[in-house]
């Protein structure tokens, strides 16, 4: 099965993809701790295993989480788009707003999943290759990306060449939704120029260093791709938009023992994704208010969650035992998304 096919009538898909040991982490003394079952099953060993030495393992300290799609470090980048984001597109193209995002700490395959690389494309590209299929066969669709960033609670623009600071601002309205004043959007005609907008924008996301990880990136990085198709006999328009969402590192503020401005940016990182969490369990549970309100990130994404729209949370996490406290954490995250 893939996410989001068929009868099942649930608007929040919930997908976990452990990426495989780095060859530095497989020549020292790091384990392996993760375990995929059935592309459902993510079990969750006792880091105690690092020790190799199996008697004093616990099987009761083992955690299991059942999820959506549950992916294994061998599972390739196109398995994943197929069966998270693909089966997304013929709703878009339907006119529904629908989301991709990708959860995890620093280092888990976030970037990896979402953008990728030249040879291994991540879910954006292979998404809007997947809608120039259809585009091909269908002159009157319009296909317009952006590509954005939220930093510290603001909106910058990735897509701007002239590298200007490219502040935004976000305006609501009530009947078309929020939008960004002034925002870079190209008229995609080929996955090549799409992909070049990812990459260059990617580079201008802000990373810092942190005492915990060099490229730490504290960014949420959103990827936006709106179809418009008009309908020659009844000179309307119908538009979708799909939203792609590379979440900044989702390891607690407390962990990067900084302080000052690092420990600020910390606070404003949870706070998105403390809200998005919250209107996640929100819609997941049915509640009446969802409290969109509460950060950038889910203000911009306002009218892409909830409502007729179509959500894939994919939860990237790291085998490595090390980094056990954080790939629990994401799996309770990951878990509380599920419907109820
Ligand atoms: P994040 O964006 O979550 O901080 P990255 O996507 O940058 O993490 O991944 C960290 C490193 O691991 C990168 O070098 C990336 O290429 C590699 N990586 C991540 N996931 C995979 C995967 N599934 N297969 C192979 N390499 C991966
Ligand atoms: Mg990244």
């Amino acid at each position: 099965s893939t996410l989001g096919d068929g009868e099942d009538s649930s608007r929040i898909r919930v997908a976990v993809r452990c990426r495989p040991l780095f060859a530095t982490e497989k020549n020292s003394d790091v384990v392996d701790i993760c375990r995929i079952l059935d592309e459902h099953l993510v079990i969750l060993l006792d880091p105690g295993a690092a020790s190799n030495d199996y008697l004093r393992q616990e099987k009761s300290k083992e955690k299991r989480f059942a999820f959506d799609q549950a992916f294994d470090a061998q599972t390739d980048s196109q398995r994943v788009f197929e069966a998270t984001a693909q089966p997304l597109i013929g709703s878009v193209l339907q006119g529904f707003n629908c989301s991709v995002f990708a959860y995890g700490s620093t280092g888990a395959g976030k970037t990896f999943t979402m953008i990728g690389t030249d040879t291994e494309p991540g879910i954006m590209s292979r998404t809007v290759d997947g809608i120039f299929q259809h585009a091909a066969s269908d002159g009157s669709l319009s296909v317009t990306c952006c590509f954005v960033e939220v930093y510290n609670e603001v909106l910058r623009d990735l897509g701007s060449r002239d590298g200007r600071e490219g502040m935004l601002d976000l305006r609501e309205d009530p009947v078309t939704g929020p939008s960004l004043t002034g925002v870079t959007e190209i008229q995609a005609k080929s996955v090549e120029q799409v992909m070049e907008l990812l990459q260059e924008g990617n580079k201008r996301r802000t990373t810092e260093p942190t005492a915990m990880n060099v490229t730490s990136s504290r960014s949420h990085a959103v990827f936006q791709v709106r179809l418009e198709r008009r309908d020659p006999r009844s000179e309307g328009v119908m538009i979708g938009k799909l939203s792609m969402i590379d979440l900044a590192g989702s390891e607690r503020a407390s962990q990067t023992n900084n302080s000052g401005l690092r420990f600020l940016e910390g606070a404003n990182i949870n706070r998105s994704l403390l809200a998005l969490g919250n209107c996640i369990n929100a819609l997941a549970s049915g509640s009446s208010f969802v409290p969109f309100r509460d950060s950038k990130l889910t203000r911009l994404l306002k009218d892409s969650l909830g409502g007729s729209c179509r959500t894939v949370m994919i939860a990237n996490i790291s085998p490595n035992h090390l980094s056990y406290e954080d790939t629990l954490n994401t799996l309770k995250y990951a878990n509380r998304a599920k419907n109820i």
